[in-house]
This record gives structure tokens, sequence and C-alpha cells, in this order.
């Protein structure tokens, strides 16, 4: 472990199973499709059954899972990390382990829409306030902070807007007054974003998108020290969100193209959103490696790149968007991101209802109805423009 910490963030990503000292072994990490081991003895269970080994019983942890959660943790320069069965197994696990009745949250209020709904009802239902804010502002944090309040809650880049908030920033109101700070960096991924050395926490992904890549598993996964870590453990036990052992490989499987993916994802990216700016039926690109960002101070500041999505407003209204994305021939209408396809979705869509999507609605959340978000995978870029100019003469067609 302390020898690979040195490594490279693709070394890292690609380096195999090394398991000791036989004379052969497999280069791959064998998947272990078991759901329980056998012991020699009881009292060698039982001693192992105490120390939470990861050959006792599979809700308890797997060997492709500790693989997995190794190559994380190296990711994320962490002390440790967990794999859990989504994004939202690892997002609800780690909160539930580190709130208590009483306790109060400061999250951003641009999060992911699962992620605000748990905290603003399931939590809160739980006894747990959250209160939320702008962090794009880190003031508007500072300003709602109260004797309660035990965490900060972050997501950057944010959903869809692609807001970039100051990570060192709010972990110095963190520091400063003892809190916990946690940071959703799923739209970076770890090859472009590590929060723990800008001073969080803990960092939280939906490995779902850039850590899998593929598009096939759903999984999720939290780093940090590994006394927190700990404890959120204890809750994963409880809870159960644990990988299984197949999708598990899977993951170690993506994980190894992590830095080639999102390099090229993110190339391709920053180009499609100068494309999209320069094209008059296009009012706005968000992207926060475009000059044209407000963000793009900070997002240069702690990414690497900008990351595969990117979101446009066309001329028009929800009716012009969805003209735009029935001409598309190369990228699929789905939700998700960081996948090696293109994607694409409008947000307002999937996250009011119909009756939902007017004026109103959009001036609450700041997304307007005819938003599309885009998800860049790593077809031919040439493909790629073609498909969005196909959109964009449906759009004017349709105007
Ligand atoms: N966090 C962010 C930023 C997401 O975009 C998502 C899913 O889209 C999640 C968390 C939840 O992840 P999952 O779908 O793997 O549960």
């Amino acid at each position: 472990m302390t020898e690979r910490t040195n490594w490279g963030k693709q070394t890292i990503a690609v380096a195999t199973y090394h398991d000791g000292k036989q004379a052969t072994r497999p280069l791959t990490i064998p998947v272990l499709q078991t759901a329980t081991f056998q012991v020699e003895s009881s009292e060698v269970h039982g001693r192992l059954f105490r120390a939470r080994d990861d050959r006792i019983y599979s809700r308890f942890g797997h060997p492709t899972l500790t693989a997995a959660a190794e190559k994380v943790a190296l990711l994320e320069s962490a002390e440790a990390a967990l794999i859990f069965s989504s994004g939202m197994a690892a997002i609800t696990t780690t909160l539930f382990a580190l709130l208590r009745p009483g306790d109060h949250v400061v999250s951003q209020r641009e999060i992911f829409s699962q992620t605000f709904t748990f905290l603003d009802r399931l939590a809160r239902a739980y006894g747990v306030e959250t209160d939320f804010a702008d962090a794009t502002e880190p003031a508007e944090i500072e300003r709602r902070i109260r004797p309660e309040t035990r965490l900060l809650y972050i997501e950057t880049p944010s959903n869809p807007l692609l807001k970039i908030v100051d990570i060192e920033a709010v972990a110095a109101l963190a520091g400063a007054r003892d809190l916990l700070l946690l940071v959703d960096s799923t739209f970076a991924s770890p090859y472009l974003q590590n929060p723990l050395e800008l001073g969080a926490h803990l960092v939280l992904h939906s490995g779902t998108k850039f850590l899998n890549g593929h598009s096939d598993v759903l999984c999720g996964a939290v780093a940090g020290g590994r006394e927190l870590i700990g404890r959120i453990q204890e809750t994963q036990f409880l809870l159960g969100g644990i990988l299984d052992p197949h999708a598990a490989w899977l993951l170690m499987r993506g994980m190894r193209t992590l830095g080639v993916r999102v390099r090229q994802q993110s190339a391709q990216a920053l180009e499609l959103a100068r494309f999209l700016e320069s094209q008059p039926q296009v009012r706005r690109v968000h992207y926060p490696w475009l000059d044209s960002s407000p963000y793009v101070e900070v997002a240069r500041r702690q990414m690497r790149a900008g990351g595969d999505v990117l979101s446009f407003e066309l001329d028009g209204d929800l009716a012009t968007a969805r003209a735009f994305l029935s001409a598309l021939r190369v990228i699929p209408i789905a939700t998700s991101l960081g996948g090696v396809e293109s994607l694409i979705e409008i947000p307002a869509e999937l996250d009011f209802g119909e009756e939902d999507l007017g004026e109103e609605a959009a001036k609450e959340s700041g997304i307007a109805p005819h938003l599309v978000r885009l998800s860049v995978g790593i077809e031919d870029l040439d493909d790629l423009k073609a498909d969005l100019r196909r959109g964009l003469e449906a759009a004017a067609r349709h105007a």
C-alpha cells in the first residue's frame, strides 16, 4: 500500500491483483461468487467473525470488494474506502452512520435530487434537520451554521448546471468549527479531483458513473480516514447495501481504464461545449472548463479537466428540446453519465411532474425546462458533432 501511494492515478487504476507468495497467481482479481465461506474450525470462525474478516459472510465484505475498495482509497489518497451497491447506498449509509437525532446539516442546495430528498424528508423524519445554501458562496454556508451543526455537505461539479464549489474554502469553514465536510465528487471522478487533499473528511462517488465507466453496474463508494470509514462500515453491515462479487469484479475491470476514459471524455466534452457555444440556436452552455464559465477559475484550481458532462439551453422551449433529442441517431436518451457512451436527457423531465414543467418550477430550481444535459463518451468526435448538428436542425425546424 505505501509504495503504491506514490504511483500516478492511471498506474493505480491499471494495477492488477497481487495476493502474495504463490509461484503463479491470476493476473486479475478472481470473482469469489459465494455468499458465505467455509472455515476450518468454530474457534477460527468466531475470531474471524469478530474481526469482520472479508472471508466470513459476503455482506461483511469479500475479497473482490476489498480489492476494489483498496483501489478507490489509493485513487483518492485516502486511508480507507468502502464500496456499496449504489451511489445512494453510499450516501445514505454514510449519513446514517454519522448523524443522530438533534444534529443539524448545512448542505448545498444544488445536489443530486435524491440526496436532496433524503436530507429534506427521510433524515428530517429521523430528527436531523438540514438547511440548504448556495454553496458557490461559502459565506451562505457559514451563515447557516448553528451550535447543533455536525456536518457540511457539498457536491462539485453540481448537477445539471456544473456549478463549482470551492472545496478548500468550505473545508476551512468546517475545520474552524470542528465539523465534518463530505463531498460528492461523482461528476469529477478521482482522476480529476481529490477532495481529501483539499481538506474534506470524506469523498463520495456514484461508482455507477466514471469509476465503473461502462454503464453496466450500479455501485457507490466512500473514502476517507480509517476511523470514520470504520464507523460507516458498521452501519453498512446493518443496512446491507454491499456490492455482490460479480458486480465488484466488473467495477474492478472498469476502473482499469479510468484515466484514458476520463481524459478522452473531458477533451471531447470541451470540444463539444465550444462547438455548441458557437451555434446561434444555443442560448447558453454550462461547462466548467469554458472561459465563459463563472466557475472557471475555481475549477482550474481544484480539478485537472472539466469532466464529461455539459448542459445547454436551446433557443425555444421544452418542445424544442424534445425535438432536438428525438432527432439524434448516435446519442441515446438515457439518464446517467461517466460511461464510455454518450447519453442525453432533459433534467426537468426527470425531476418534475409534467404539469410542473413551467416557469415557476424553473425559477425555483434554476433549471429551465428546455435545459439539455449531455454526458460525453469516447465515440468519434465527428460523429457526436454531426449528431448534435442533426438535433440543432430539428430544433430550428421546430422553432
Ligand atoms: N450522486 C450524484 C452526483 C449522482 O449523479 C448520482 C446518480 O446519478 C448519485 C449520487 C446516485 O448514484 P446511484 O445512481 O449510483 O445510486
